[in-house]
């Protein structure tokens, strides 16, 4: 039996795990490489084994991350079974169908400049993947791989339809219980149910992106988003929320319209989802009950909608994404992406930002060097389409709406899991994962390479 690592081992993205064992190769995510790079390179290198030899592929999300090279895979000659859960399926439909344009867009944009370069992958491609997607998992149900290989997928409350997996496995007489964590979410979320982990677990393979503390609590976050949008409503302009279309955007819906019925935010506000993908990701969160918490289901199973505010419009065509350019005021405009890096949100920042009646509120995670952050820091101004547009807006940063565990959830999470044998750090930077293995007892802490392997 043998595990080996082929993404998110030095670094947070591109998750691609592979187990071996009774002959079968079953692969854990195959996730797209983010950031710092050109699109292309990273994610264009060889995936470290032949993707016709793979026989079954089991998706834990459909972050890009973890979902986003499963066209490529399949161009490149997989022809196994993908398995995940009926919501993650719809939603790594639209992820990669998504990143297939942006993919395309690319290779355009390249040949326009004389740089003549096929895209990764394309729509058709994008379509071809879905043809693999198989059977569909429910939670805490084992699906069998093989004779002596099963699949268990656990709530993972990172996303929706997001799972932890749990692979049982005999090779000649040989038995190992090794779970993945997928990417793993806090406690208490507004949608989600908590993370669980199986126990007795002889191998864990953890992701750390927070390994190194914990956010802030999460009903202070809450708190202070009403206490932002007040503050924006009494001074009269714009409200620009730059949102992720996954579980981001539908979790603002969600407290907008509670704080609406609780009156801690006026229900006059006129809010506009004004994301393709938001909408889109917002319509298969309704067709999931089952993938939600137990009150969620409920409602939604009840005819009611725990997205709908009385003042929504969703603006999925462009010339109604235009016409928001102008309102002047009393309009909360939601749109990606989450790191102003492109889409919609910058056209509202061009509108807006110079206005000191307006606001921004920033709700998620900027990395280094995108225009969320340069806003965030402090920049007094901001070039946007060639024009230096001064930041007179009010900006808000608001920190504990993480998707992600912090330290002492992941470590609760782990201490569920028993006193495995090994305990694998992936999808943290360096200094998270040693954080992290540092408060890790009973078991012996492995930080794996790229396309490095294990005896298991
Ligand atoms: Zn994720």
């Amino acid at each position: 039996m043998e595990i080996s690592f082929h993404g998110a081992a030095e670094g947070v993205t591109g998750s691609c795990h592979m187990i071996t064992c009774a002959g079968k190769k079953i692969l854990i995510d195959c996730g797209m490489f983010q950031g710092g790079h050109e699109l292309n390179e990273d994610n264009a290198e060889p995936f470290g084994f032949d993707p016709r030899q793979i026989d079954v592929l089991l998706l834990t999300h459909a972050h890009l991350d973890h979902c986003g090279r499963i066209p490529l895979l399949v161009k490149q000659g997989f022809r196994g079974e993908i398995i995940c859960t009926a919501a993650t399926r719809d939603l790594a439909r639209l992820v990669m169908l998504d990143s297939a344009h942006l993919h395309e867009e690319e290779a355009k944009r390249r040949r326009r400049h004389g740089k003549g370069s096929e895209p990764l992958y394309d729509t058709m491609d994008a379509f071809d993947a879905m043809d693999r997607f198989g059977r569909n998992a429910d939670y805490d149900k084992p699906i069998h791989l093989g004779r002596h290989i099963t699949a268990t997928f656990v709530d993972a409350g990172h996303i929706l339809g997001s799972a932890s997996i749990l692979l049982e496995l005999e090779e000649e007489g040989h038995k190992r219980r090794v779970l993945f964590s997928g990417d793993l979410g806090p406690d208490e979320r507004p949608l989600l149910s908590d993370n669980q982990a199986p126990s007795d677990i002889d191998i864990v393979v953890i992701e750390t992106t927070y390994g190194d503390r914990d956010h802030r609590p999460l009903n202070a976050s809450v708190d202070e988003f009403y206490d932002a949008i007040r503050d924006a409503q009494e001074r009269g302009g714009n409200i620009i929320i730059p949102t992720f279309a996954l579980e981001r955007a539908q979790e603002l819906l969600f407290y907008l319209r509670e704080g609406m019925e609780r009156k801690e935010i006026p229900d006059t506000l006129h809010v506009f989802l004004d994301s393709p993908m938001a909408i889109s990701a917002t319509q298969i969160f309704r067709r999931h009950p089952e993938a939600m918490r137990t009150d969620v289901e409920r409602m939604l199973n009840s005819g009611q909608d725990p997205f709908q505010l009385p003042n929504l419009r969703f603006t999925r065509e462009s010339h109604e994404s235009m016409a928001l350019n102008r309102i002047r005021s009393g309009a909360i405009l939601m749109a990606g992406s989450g790191m102003c890096t492109g889409g919609r949100v910058r056209h509202h920042l061009r509108h807006n930002l110079a206005h000191s009646d307006c606001s921004v509120i920033f709700v998620g995670f900027a990395a280094k060097g995108t225009l969320a952050r340069i806003i965030v820091d402090g920049a007094r101004s901001v070039r946007l389409w060639g024009k230096e547009i001064p930041v007179k807006a009010r900006i808000h940063t608001i920190n504990g709406f993480s998707a992600h565990a912090g330290r002492s959830e992941l470590l609760a999470w782990h201490r569920q899991a028993g006193k495995p044998e090994i305990t694998f750090l992936v999808h943290g930077e360096q200094e998270e994962k040693e954080s992290f293995a540092k408060a890790l007892k009973h078991t012996r802490v492995e930080m794996p390479k790229l396309h490095q392997s294990y005896k298991i």
